[in-house]
């Protein structure tokens, strides 16, 4: 039996999810998250696609900021154009709706884009993101192929994933996003000898060849996932890389054209909008930090508590009686809230009194777990800062410690990321993170730490620079 992938009813959730996320962070719709379409030309397709996606934006809540530029719009035009919205704090996202007429660089135009606003994910600063597994916004049909993939519960992890095309709006993206979900990647493209017998390889095919009909069944493997990217207007209607009929009873799930990848693409979109709202809004006054960075960032309790019974099991620890029944789903939800930071608005004032000396918060006490063993280790930090042109609410501080705390840590590297963000968001003159704390771990193996306390810092800017700022920040921080 093969199953039909939804992608109306997933991509519909996902744009009622932004809608609803929408209304609850932007109470006042004035200040509501804007996309700024750009639509060079009167290309009918484009012009198609670009009135749904500013449908979209206005349906979930968001401000529809396009801009319609003439035919025989100049390269300097438009980059101005490009120029004005990136400048503009009421744009959240800019769109360039490609293709171009001919004699525009799209690819020069692209790179104008702001990281934060790059909501295609095209410009070659989100293309690095992309590749080094960093924060950003992610091209939005390969993003909706993972949206899926998720919704249908597909295993990636160590799955061997076929992407055929390397575009740079679909394959190419899509082979890394898998990557980095831990699929075994092989990526295949116009010049590859024998597409079937690579092809027959995937227990998840991704096809974006743009070639009607490509793949049948002598390409698919008996229950492999088929994602369908393709998309080719027919007399018929429209249709896909993918000869769907003939994989009935063969594949385990494909998606259909329409109504599979298709819808997705627009949903992630309005996903990412939201996204760089809030990405740009981190870089200005009051942050919005979310729960964790990592955008695809997912929990799924049931089966984490289905593995904590298995690990049990596995440690020859029953849980058939009472006492020891719901111990798997305990573990699981203390490991999620172990794992996940609280959402907080980093708040940051004007310095107007030109305040220039340490500010410090002692004693934060804080929890984590460490990354080789996921055992505990606890104790205390402090934060320090020497202000330049903003200063912080001071509660904040502890929310930073606990914000890199709750996931899998070493304590060197907590200290570090700590002292890393506050000068990348503060901007202070320096900064300084000193921790001290006990590790679960060291007393397992037989060390005599049971009350030895390890202790790590990290010092940048002025407070590196400067003997003298430095050993007061330390002398302070430790309280002697
Ligand atoms: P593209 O033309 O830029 O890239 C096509 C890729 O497929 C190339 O890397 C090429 O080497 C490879 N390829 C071509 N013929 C091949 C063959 N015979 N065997 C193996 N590889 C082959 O196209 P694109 O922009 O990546 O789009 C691909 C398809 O996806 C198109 O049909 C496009 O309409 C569709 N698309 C759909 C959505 C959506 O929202 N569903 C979005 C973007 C693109």
């Amino acid at each position: 039996m093969t199953t039909k992938i939804d992608g109306k009813a997933i991509a519909r959730r996902v744009r009622d999810q932004v809608a609803a996320d929408v209304a609850a962070a932007y109470p006042d719709p004035a200040t509501a998250p804007g996309l700024a379409t750009i639509l060079v030309g009167e290309d009918p397709a484009s012009a198609l696609y670009v009135s749904s996606k500013r449908r979209a934006v206005r349906e979930a809540g968001m401000r529809d900021l396009h801009q319609s530029l003439p035919e025989d719009s100049t390269q300097a035009a438009v980059a101005a154009v490009i120029d004005d919205l990136s400048a503009d704090p009421a744009v959240s996202g800019i769109l360039l709706q490609l293709p171009l007429p001919p004699g525009l660089d799209p690819a020069a135009l692209i790179d104008r884009i702001p990281v934060t606003k790059d909501v295609d994910g095209l410009t070659t600063e989100s293309a690095g993101l992309l590749a080094r597994g960093e924060f950003g916004l992610r091209p939005c049909t390969p993003s909706g192929v993972i949206e899926l993939l998720e919704a249908e519960g597909i295993k990636m992890r160590g799955a061997h994933a076929v992407v055929v095309g390397r575009s740079a709006l679909v394959g190419h993206p899509m082979a890394e996003m898998l990557l980095h979900r831990d699929a075994t990647i092989t990526v295949a493209h116009k010049p590859t000898t024998d597409l079937a017998s690579v092809t027959r390889l995937a227990d998840i095919l991704v096809v974006a060849a743009g070639v009607r009909g490509l793949i049948g069944a002598e390409h698919v493997k008996p229950g492999a996932t088929v994602i369908d990217v393709g998309i080719h207007r027919t007399s018929s209607g429209l249709a896909g890389d993918v000869r769907t009929a003939e994989l009935e009873g063969l594949a385990d799930h494909v998606t259909p054209v329409p109504g599979g990848v298709g819808p997705m693409t627009i949903a992630m979109l309005m996903r990412n909008t939201l996204r760089a709202a809030q990405w740009a809004q981190q870089r200005t006054g009051s942050t919005h930090v979310p729960a964790e960075s990592h955008p695809d960032r997912r929990i799924d309790l049931a089966a984490a508590e289905r593995a904590s019974r298995q690990f049990l099991h596995a440690l020859d620890i029953s849980t058939d009686d009472e006492t020891m029944r719901r111990t798997p789903r305990r573990m699981a939800k203390a490991y999620a809230e172990f794992l996940t930071p609280r959402p907080f608005d980093l708040t940051t004032f004007p310095n107007d009194g030109n305040y220039d000396e340490l500010v410090l918060a002692r004693e934060i006490p804080f929890h984590s777990v460490c990354e080789h063993h996921l055992l505990p280790f606890f104790g205390k930090a402090a934060v320090g800062y020497l202000p330049d042109e903003r200063i912080l609410g001071l509660s904040k501080l502890a929310r930073v410690v606990e914000h890199f705390a709750l996931r899998p840590q070493v304590q060197e590297r907590l200290t570090k990321q700590i002292a890393d963000w506050l000068d990348r968001e503060l901007r202070p003159k320096g900064v300084g993170v000193l921790i001290e704390a006990e590790h679960t771990c060291m007393s397992l193996r037989g060390v005599q730490a049971i009350g030895a306390n390890t202790v790590t810092s990290a010092v940048l800017g002025t407070l590196r620079a400067d003997v003298r700022s430095r050993q007061e920040f330390l002398a302070m921080a430790r309280n002697r």
